[in-house]
């Protein structure tokens, strides 16, 4: 992953029209710097060429640009570990979406939300390795982008083509181990991030699943290329069997069981990540709900007008209320939260991603506020969610240039009204999101 730190340099200093080109200190704020520990209130964060270069009880240097944000908080950008983009426009979901115009138009409404840097967790064409090098290069006018390539399915298996629509060249779905490390070295040629599978029948929904036979393959030929594994899981047993085979994170909470003593005690001796994405079950239901959440300004704002009059249509309302489904995603988040708690308390490492972006219900910057909320709802205190949120979230991308506030690192920032530290729904009076140094109001 050093590659990535040294094309975040690069980018900081190739950017083509720099907003700010002089130094610039924000004063008077109160600092959440992404570490967890107590708010520094009155501070300052002095930022030159999309850089932090002091934050904390630190000097004005002579000349700086100054911006009193007095009564605010600052925040690092939010930094998912779990999205998706050109997947869905409007309320349609397939491969007609994977365009460049509506990946940007996605980062763009990540961004806006304060979400600096998101994770495209598979299902990607090859024309994604030109967006993310835009985006790592700083041209494109939204969140940075890391991802997986295509992702690792089965034939009439996980993950569901009646769902996802995916293109041919956004998924492999192999039936042969030989097909399996091809896949692999086909993702690795196209410098993907990280290695993605599904092991998952979808509740007895697709006829197939993923065998040891794959999936051993799979993890063997990444890690042989230097590449880690995300396992999408639902169950406790295919997480139990994927992480003891080599799966480096998970990109689901498990939702069926409670987990274990073995399986939390597995996960701290192999350093395996966790990524619960409670507002994944939240988002099939919380629409239609009309939970209070879906009716502010902030969440309306961030609907298409498609969506916006899907979710207000009482006809679409009652069908997902009446869908078995949707009893099952309750029984899951309840399950996610608590295991979620059992798994943090334990010194579990735990990303943050929300599965936003592979449906139209799991809205981008949306879906991030809400697992902020869900994670306190879980138990974490906020300055603890939010550590999640970006400290730990750079960490399982292994990005060193980003995730707290700290001389040296991108000036990727969320500018809030209120404490977030005291009530977690602060985190959604975004003010402005800088991105490398170049702020955008909301
Ligand atoms: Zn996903």
């Amino acid at each position: 992953m050093m590659r990535y730190l040294v094309s975040g340099l690069l980018a900081a200093s190739a950017l083509a029209t720099p907003a700010l080109a002089q130094t610039v200190a924000i004063t008077g704020v109160r600092l959440i710097d992404g570490r967890g520990g107590a708010p520094v209130e009155d501070a300052t964060i002095v930022i030159t060429e999309g850089r932090i270069v002091a934050a904390g009880k630190v000097a004005v240097p002579g000349g700086a640009e100054r911006r009193d944000y007095h009564g605010r908080s600052v925040i690092p950008g939010l930094i998912s570990d779990h999205s998706h983009v050109g997947q869905v426009s409007g309320t349609e979901t397939g491969a007609q979406n994977y365009t460049r115009a509506n990946i940007v138009a996605q980062l763009a409404q990540f961004r806006r939300y304060g979400v600096t840097t998101v994770t495209a967790l598979g299902n990607n064409a090859p024309s994604f390795a030109a967006i993310r090098a835009d985006a790592h290069a700083g041209g494109i006018a939204g969140a940075d982008l890391f991802g997986v390539m295509q992702g690792i399915g089965v034939p009439n298996g996980a993950p569901p083509q009646s769902m996802l629509k995916v293109g041919p060249d956004q998924l492999f779905r192999p039936s042969t181990a030989d097909e399996a490390r091809k896949a692999v070295a086909m993702m690795a040629a196209e410098k993907t991030d990280l290695v993605k599978l599904w092991l998952d029948d979808f509740g007895g929904s697709v006829p197939a699943k993923m065998s040891p036979a794959i999936y051993n393959a799979v993890i063997a030929e990444a890690h042989a290329r230097g590449l880690r594994v995300a396992a999408h899981i639902h169950d406790l047993a295919d997480a139990e069997a994927i992480v003891a085979a080599g799966a480096d994170i998970i990109a689901h909470g498990v939702r069926d069981k409670p987990v274990p003593p073995s399986f939390v005690a597995t996960l701290k001796a192999k350093g395996v990540w966790y990524i619960a994405t409670l507002q994944l079950d939240e988002a099939t239901f919380a629409w239609a709900d009309r939970a209070p959440w879906t009716l502010t300004p902030f969440a309306r704002a961030a609907l298409s007008p498609a969506l916006a009059r899907q979710i207000d249509d009482p006809a679409w309302r009652a069908k997902i209320l009446t869908d078995p489904k949707t009893a099952d995603a309750r029984t899951s988040l309840a399950m996610n939260l608590r295991n979620l708690k059992t798994l943090y308390d334990a010194g579990v490492k735990i990303g943050f991603g929300t599965d936003s972006g592979a449906s139209a219900v799991r809205v981008p910057g949306i879906a991030e506020h809400r697992e902020l909320a869900l994670m306190v709802q879980a138990g974490l205190p906020p300055v603890q969610a939010l550590q999640v949120a970006t400290a730990n979230a750079a960490g399982l991308l292994a990005l060193r240039d980003r995730g707290i506030i700290a001389p040296g690192l991108r000036a990727d920032l969320l500018v809030l009204d209120g404490n977030p530290a005291r009530s977690i729904g602060d985190a959604d009076k975004v003010v402005e999101t800088w991105v490398a140094g170049r702020p955008t109001t909301f």
